[in-house]
């Protein structure tokens, strides 16, 4: 027993030092689709964020003409179609550089729901119109509740709008912003749980690594894909970073 209890610590010691080591999580930007078969925001780029085994894979959503929400990066689909003024049936016709339609998000949250190992970071985009800024929230945090997947899902944004609307509607969810026009301890106050910045702006802000962190928020950075900036990064025990390279990230952080 003398022999197994240092040895028991030991090993306890190095698990805490590895993990301590392990703070900053990989967040695949728009899923994993740098690689055979995949694009960005498909639903083949979840699957093979989840298949590396990334700590979350980010997606982008829009509400449609008709109020549904869809999948995608841009405004505009790549055979030019404006989401904000098309119907659903019209925007899902339209494929993504993979050959998949664009998802519909019940569809997406679908394929995400069976599994344990990948958030699902949802950044809702600004939608034109005050109106339409609130509904999103609604109409997401309403479908998270539905699939009974609050406890997979995390939110993004750059419209405080939105953001304001998905803390008064899911308390408990984990809301951060995306846009460097109000400081850490300003988004603490209006109660979101982290933030989500630009490597440029906290170039321009080194200090809001201190004051996010004395606030309690957690601290996510986009969208580093080089390795020195990782490193960087990873230094100062940031705790997501969001990346186009998840693989390199993820070697890094062994
Ligand atoms: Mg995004």
């Amino acid at each position: 027993m003398k022999k197994i209890f240092p040895l028991l610590l030991f090993t306890t010691l190095s698990v805490a030092g590895i993990s301590a080591q392990s703070k900053t999580h990989v967040i695949a930007h728009r899923g994993y689709w740098d690689c055979e078969g995949s694009a960005e925001n498909s639903i083949t780029s979840l699957k093979k964020a989840v298949e590396i085994g990334v700590y979350g894979s980010e997606l982008d959503v829009w509400l449609t003409k008709d109020s549904v929400l869809i999948v995608n990066h841009n405004p505009t689909t790549l055979d030019g179609l404006k989401v904000e003024d098309c119907t659903a049936e019209q925007i899902c016709k339209s494929k993504l550089k993979n050959g998949e339609n664009i998802p519909l998000l019940i569809d997406y949250l679908s394929a995400g729901k069976n599994q344990d190992k990948t958030k699902l970071i949802i950044e809702l985009k600004e939608q034109t119109g005050l109106e339409k800024q609130k509904l999103i929230a609604r109409k997401t945090v309403d479908m998270v509740k539905n699939l009974g997947i609050e406890d997979k899902v995390e939110y993004i944004t750059f419209s405080i709008i939105t953001g304001d609307e998905l803390i008064r509607l899911a308390p408990n969810a984990k809301v951060a912003y995306l846009s460097c026009n109000y400081s850490p301890a300003e988004l603490k106050q209006k109660g979101y749980t982290g933030i989500d910045f630009s490597y440029l702006c906290m170039k321009k802000h080194p200090h809001w690594y201190d004051e996010a962190k004395a606030c309690g928020l957690t601290i996510n950075v986009w969208t580093v894909n080089k390795k020195d900036q990782m490193l960087e990064l990873i230094d100062k025990k940031v705790d997501y970073i969001t990346t186009n390279d998840p693989l390199l990230l993820q070697e890094l952080l062994k």
